[in-house]
């Protein structure tokens, strides 16, 4: 057994942060400003969107594309209720109403088959989750929304870089003849436990004009001009107020730290591709457990590794699975608690665990196991020889 206790998450830093970040802090100029638009660039230019609006957070992200597309009092957006919070708070934050639909149970994902049967006059937008860095079905949704004159809002935190049929999450992932028919914005997540971080941070990516003007305005207080437009040498003192806005711009410090981080994304990829490749070999023929399934034309960006347990092969359920990780120095998680069963959800919507009956029942046998890209051989191995340890001692 290990002597040191892994954390389920780390982020990978090294001296190019610190150097880049002591770079901004030096040059003096701290807000808003080169370094954000040039993260921007490169990020657009990796994920193949045409625009990036870059924000402090991803809940900041989907609140202002939700804005944008025109969620607002009166409004239905429906969702999945396996999801962190954010994503259902942000749609009552402008005075809609989250719908959910239950989980596909394979990529716990939403299919379009659940989206179309809570279908309402009031829909304006479709939120799907690439839940663990697995792509929901996109094209069948894009078209669903096509149809009925949706936006469609990718909840994209995980899904850096997620390939969906050859496309990367953050371009347009619909067909041809979708383009331009579908209002659509993809919002990623910089948070310190995925997949790249500025600590906090996040990304709009469209390649709708009109919306990533929307966003870029609302990110800054409504404000006709950014500082760097005002406080540089050839900047002018005069703005005006457009709207009431918010205030989640990203920091040049931030932007920074996520320069670094995208200069070195690929090698963080392998390196997690790798780790799940070794949890899916060694667990594989395991009866007790269910290794993660990936569909076909998909590239998995392994966010998290979500193992879940066949309860009925073991005597102990999920919560003991995770204590006796614990006791043997894992650190693990679980994603998600479903929004539903959450005491709000329950109180609000009169919720019972069993109206989204998938996301429920795959909650409870549910395990992230520590998936990140500095983890050392040992690492890897350690949580295998755990896992496998505590499925003999209670395999039934
Ligand atoms: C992390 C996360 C978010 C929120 O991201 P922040 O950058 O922390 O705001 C939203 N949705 C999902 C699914 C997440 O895991």
């Amino acid at each position: 057994m290990r002597q040191t206790f892994l954390p389920f998450a780390q982020p990978d830093l090294d001296g190019s942060e610190i150097e880049r970040v002591v770079e901004v802090l030096r040059g003096g100029w701290l807000t808003t400003g080169p370094r954000t638009r040039e993260l921007e660039t490169q990020f657009a230019g990796f994920v193949g969107s045409r625009y990036a609006v870059a924000v402090n957070s991803c809940t900041a992200a989907m609140h202002l594309a939700l804005e944008a597309v025109g969620v607002g009092p009166g409004t239905e957006v429906i969702t999945s209720p396996y999801t962190f919070a954010a994503t259902a708070a942000v749609i009552q934050h402008l005075g809609g109403a989250p719908v959910f639909a239950d989980v596909l149970p394979d990529t716990l994902t939403i299919g379009p088959s659940g989206v179309e049967a809570v279908l309402s006059a009031r829909t304006k937008a479709i939120v799907p989750i690439h839940l663990a860095g697995h792509p929901a079905e996109m094209e069948p949704l894009l078209s669903l929304a096509a149809d009925r004159g949706l936006a469609v809002v990718e909840d994209s935190a995980h899904a850096f870089p997620t390939k969906y049929r050859d496309k990367l999450v953050g371009s347009f992932l619909g067909t041809p003849e979708q383009i331009g028919r579908v209002p659509s914005a993809s919002c990623f997540s910089f948070y310190s436990t995925k997949t790249i971080t500025t600590g906090e941070g996040g990304m709009i990516c469209t390649d709708d004009e009109e919306l990533a003007d929307r966003c870029r305005l609302m990110s800054l207080h409504g404000m006709s001009r950014n500082a760097w437009a005002r406080y540089t040498q050839h900047g002018s003192w005069f703005y005006e107020i457009e709207d009431a806005g918010f205030k989640c711009n990203m920091t040049d410090v931030a932007a920074a730290m996520g320069l670094a981080q995208l200069d070195k994304a690929e090698r963080m990829h392998t390196r997690r591709t790798a780790i799940a490749e070794a949890y899916n070999e060694a667990f594989k023929s395991c009866s007790a457990l269910e290794i993660p399934s990936v569909r076909p034309n998909v590239g998995h960006s392994w966010h998290l590794y979500q193992l879940r347990l066949n309860l009925e092969r073991l005597s102990i359920d999920r919560d003991e699975f995770i204590q006796e990780l614990g006791r043997m120095n894992i650190g693990t998680s679980v994603h998600f608690i479903p929004l539903h069963i959450h005491p709000y959800y329950r109180r609000t919507y009169g919720f019972r665990p069993e109206d989204f009956p998938v996301a429920h029942r795959e909650y409870l046998r549910e395990i992230s196991l520590p998936i990140f890209s500095s983890m050392s051989e040992q690492d890897v191995s350690d949580v295998i020889e755990a896992v496998l340890e505590i499925v003999e001692g209670a395999e039934i």
